[in-house]
């Protein structure tokens, strides 16, 4: 596995070593996930599991659990969550996005919840296996995710929410979860709501896949969900602070992390490869070290986008360079694999053939590809994308 210790201090380092040493079952339960994708409850009692149901939560609403100052103090920081991300996927990413927890949701509370919302919202997370969700695209609303068209309209005392959303992780199965939802026209018009999905209304189904199992993503409908007023998130806020703008607050802050798993899966395809492919040499041996420098170089800029975010800086451009970099490198990783290992090394290789489905999630997940092209061709065309951009919306992680 990859030694990052030149890219990161202290409680960073302290973390690293932790998430190596817990994930040593995770590849396993992964390989179960695949099978069975609702598996994870049966796992909640292994500390792999439990330290990514705590991982998105602040430290101080934990129960009791083992686990050193440091490490905790290691996760509070985009730093500290893009390492989490790399080192559970190096092992299988879908244990990390089956995990019950906060998710995407963490960074919503985060960003839009006032003191009593968040300090609830947490405790609740933090006291029993509650699987939430964040649902923002819509059918044929994807990448235009501006143009969303789920509705929030008033009604007595609250709202009523109407729409669908699809490939939402964790959807289906979820008792909680953050909608997007339009209550006027236009990007400032775009809410924020949580939902519990037990309400008459509501109804998710699992969308077949055939890779990252784990992250179960789901077609959701709502059919006029009654929506309290207080389940309205960022309502004490300006429309220009909440709606989209706290979508797109959590979605650059989080998109280092997606981006260090395609990263942690790209090495280790590569390592795989390099155990059981016997030559090494050569034009094999050439081919690999050359993805091996590209995942080293994207590694370079995930980190570096992470410690920006930490810092207060957000430049999406180079965010969104380091997204796309990582997706495309852990799709070549895994085609060199199966090249380089021979014609029948899918079905000789059952990790790798999970592999090999599962990283093309990736190229989609936080925005697909083309999108990414585009925001770096924007960041070069205006000459900022090398620049360090102050962060607007910074403000001290809540812990
Ligand atoms: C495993 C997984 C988990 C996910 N989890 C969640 C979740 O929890 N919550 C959630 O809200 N969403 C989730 N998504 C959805 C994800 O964010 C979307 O798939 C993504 O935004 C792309 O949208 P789309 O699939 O509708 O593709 P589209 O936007 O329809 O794009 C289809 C193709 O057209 C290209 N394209 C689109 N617009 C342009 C353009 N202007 N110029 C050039 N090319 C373009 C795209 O690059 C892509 O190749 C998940 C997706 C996956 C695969």
């Amino acid at each position: 596995m990859h030694d990052v210790s030149d890219l990161l201090d202290g409680p960073a380092l302290a973390l690293d070593r932790y998430c190596r040493e817990v994930t040593v079952d995770v590849r396993e339960i992964g390989a179960v996930l695949d099978r069975e994708p609702d598996a994870i409850m049966d796992y909640l009692d292994r500390p792999s599991v439990r330290f990514g149901w705590y991982g998105a939560i602040p430290a101080r609403f934990w129960p009791e659990l083992d686990i050193p100052a440091d490490v905790r103090e290691g996760l509070g920081t985009c730093v500290g969550m893009t390492l989490l991300a790399e080192r559970y996927a190096y092992a299988d990413p879908n244990v990390l996005l089956a995990c019950p927890g906060p998710s995407l949701s963490a960074g919503v509370f985060t960003a839009l919840a006032d003191r009593q919302r968040y300090d609830s919202y947490f405790s609740l997370l933090a006291e029993r296996p509650v699987h939430t969700f964040f649902a923002l695209t819509e059918p044929r609303k994807g990448s235009a995710a501006a143009e969303l068209e789920t509705t929030l309209t008033p009604n007595g005392d609250g709202w009523l929410l109407n729409g669908e959303k699809c490939y939402i992780g964790n959807g289906a199965g979820a008792q909680l979860g953050v909608v997007f939802c339009r209550r006027a026209p236009g990007p400032f018009g775009i809410e924020a709501v949580l939902i519990d999905t037990s309400r008459p209304g509501f109804s998710g189904e699992l969308l077949p896949s055939v890779g990252l199992r784990g992250v179960r993503i789901s077609r959701l409908r709502f059919d006029n969900v009654q929506i309290p007023h207080e389940s309205l998130l960022g309502a004490h806020l300006r429309p220009t602070r909440r709606g989209l703008r706290g979508a797109l607050h959590i979605l650059y802050r989080a998109r280092p992390g997606i981006a260090a798993m395609a990263l942690g899966c790209a090495q280790a395809a590569c390592d795989y490869l390099a155990l059981h492919e016997r030559a090494h040499a050569g034009h094999d041996r050439f081919l690999l070290e050359a993805i091996l420098d590209r995942i080293a170089a994207t590694r370079r800029l995930i980190y570096d986008a992470a410690a920006g975010i930490d810092r207060g800086e957000l430049n999406v451009h180079r965010i969104g360079g380091a997204k796309l970099a990582a997706a495309r490198v852990a799709e070549d990783a895994t085609l060199l694999a199966a090249e380089l290992l021979g014609p029948a090394s899918l079905i000789e290789h059952p990790w790798l053939e999970k592999c090999y489905r599962d990283v093309r999630a990736f190229e989609f997940m936080e925005g697909a590809g083309n999108i990414h092209t585009l925001s770096v061709f924007q960041g070069l065309l205006k000459g900022n994308f090398l620049d360090a951009h102050r962060d607007v919306d910074s403000h001290a992680a809540r812990n």
